[in-house]
């Protein structure tokens, strides 16, 4: 009989020949609250959370360790449960839900918010809910946008990273074969381009949803790109967006609790009224699990009936949700939002100093060292001094482009911050990079 099965061993044998194969370290070798850099294959020492020096998590407020915080998860664990037992739309919704919605929504400056199971179901099942004919991408965005917009059918058109000329000339020039008759024959497959890289697709959707009637198109963008650093131009995004009648829709997933009041990049720019679609995760600043979307009340009374991954999945579990409402809450009333972007500015001030050229303008402090060993060796040579920064490697960033990709905490003192600054230095001298 013939094999159709999967041969997985020949899969794993090409990631091992090219070095990039990931695995999880070995169960011997992780600390009850450890750290370990899987990409280092298991070589390298298991760190206590206690001794290691960790300068690469998304808790970048440090609230997942915070008494309050813990407390919040505690008690909604006690008195609502510890998982929300079916779908919101089932019997899976609870007032603790209620509650970080209308939270959410009061800091993202929009009349509603809705919660996900995470951060990735959130703009997967946007994304396809909203069904536009055509989505303008950063070229840099994050794969579950990238996912999201594979699973709809229609053009997507790639633009250069933050690039707003770029996207004007890529929406005129759209707006312009719109104007020209439609040849049905010469449709091809609309998502054979999706998300590729490409602009050059063509396609002609008969679906016209926008309120006139023509095509609804969707500019999608991170706020600030997690590999990178960068902080998208929004503003100007809006006026191109406004210019052709386009709808954006902004990830705030590094962004959410770290600017003004607790917002994103949307609310340090004042651009509630002019963003339709604000979505984030509870993974990162707001110490716990889950996403979320934030936009008008006629947005959100859509997701509720057509984003998949929100009718089809359980409820946030109510722990997660009564965390994240604790760390928005400290997020927007404490000092831990000052206390990171100090250490950010001490950090790079370091870096730079030390001959590093930091890309971005964000919290993500980016050390592009190239090849993907010698980033693996970075990483192995801080290790060795108790501190934790993992290499990215292929296919998060590009071929040659490997890093070392710095976040520093609100929970790091400025000795902290002197002491992953010696420890680099160090490493980059044994490693050969300075
Ligand atoms: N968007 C961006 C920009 C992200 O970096 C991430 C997570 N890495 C997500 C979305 C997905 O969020 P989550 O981890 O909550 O699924």
């Amino acid at each position: 009989m013939e094999d159709r099965g999967f041969d997985l061993e020949a899969r794993l044998a090409t990631l091992e020949e090219n070095e990039l194969n990931r695995t999880l370290s070995p169960v011997d070798r992780v600390a009850e609250r450890g750290y370990f850099a899987q990409s280092c294959g298991g070589e390298l020492p298991v760190l206590d959370a206690d001794e290691a020096l960790v300068f690469a998590s998304n808790n970048y407020l440090g609230l997942t360790d915070d008494q309050r915080v813990q407390d919040a998860a505690r008690r909604a664990a006690a008195t609502v449960g510890t998982g929300s037992g079916a779908s919101r739309l089932v019997t899976g919704d609870t007032m603790v839900h209620r509650d970080v919605e209308r939270l959410l929504a009061e800091t993202k400056g929009t009349d509603r918010a809705l919660t996900f199971s995470s951060g990735y179901a959130a703009n997967v099942g946007t994304i396809a809910a909203l069904e536009p004919d055509v989505i303008f991408s950063d070229e840099l965005n994050h794969a579950s946008i990238i996912d999201g917009c594979r699973l709809v059918d229609c053009e997507t058109v790639v633009y250069d990273h933050r690039d707003v000329e770029d996207l004007r000339a890529k929406l005129a020039a759209r707006a312009d074969r719109d104007d020209a008759p439609v040849d049905a024959d010469s449709a091809s497959d609309p998502n054979a381009d999706a998300c590729s890289g490409s602009d050059s697709s063509a396609s002609a959707s008969s679906d016209s949803s926008s309120p006139d009637g023509t095509e609804s198109w969707l500019i999608v963008t991170d706020s600030v790109f997690s590999m990178d650093g960068t902080v998208a131009p929004l503003s100007a995004l809006c006026d191109v967006a406004e210019e052709f009648g386009a709808w954006v829709m902004v990830d705030e997933a590094h962004a959410t609790g770290l600017y003004v009041d607790g917002g994103g990049v949307v609310q340090a720019e004042g651009l509630e009224d002019r963003v339709h679609v604000q979505m984030g995760t509870l993974s990162k600043a707001l110490a716990s699990q889950g996403g979320y979307v934030a936009g008008s009340d006629a947005l959100i009374s859509c997701l509720v009936n057509d984003a998949r991954s929100f009718v089809f999945s359980t409820g946030l579990t109510p722990p997660a949700a009564a965390a994240a409402s604790e760390a928005l809450h400290l997020a927007r009333h404490g000092d831990a939002r000052e206390r990171l972007w100090e250490n950010v500015a001490h950090l790079r001030d370091g870096l730079e100093t030390m001959g590093f050229d930091v890309p971005g303008d964000s919290q993500i402090l980016p050390v592009v060292v190239g090849d993907r060993r010698d980033a693996l060796a970075l990483e192995a040579a801080l290790r060795d001094r108790n501190v934790v920064v993992p290499a990215i490697r292929p296919p998060t960033v590009p071929d040659g482009e490997s890093r070392l990709r710095f976040a520093p905490m609100a929970t790091h003192e400025q000795a902290d911050v002197v002491a992953c600054l010696e420890a680099v230095r160090e490493a980059s001298e044994e490693v050969g990079l300075l």
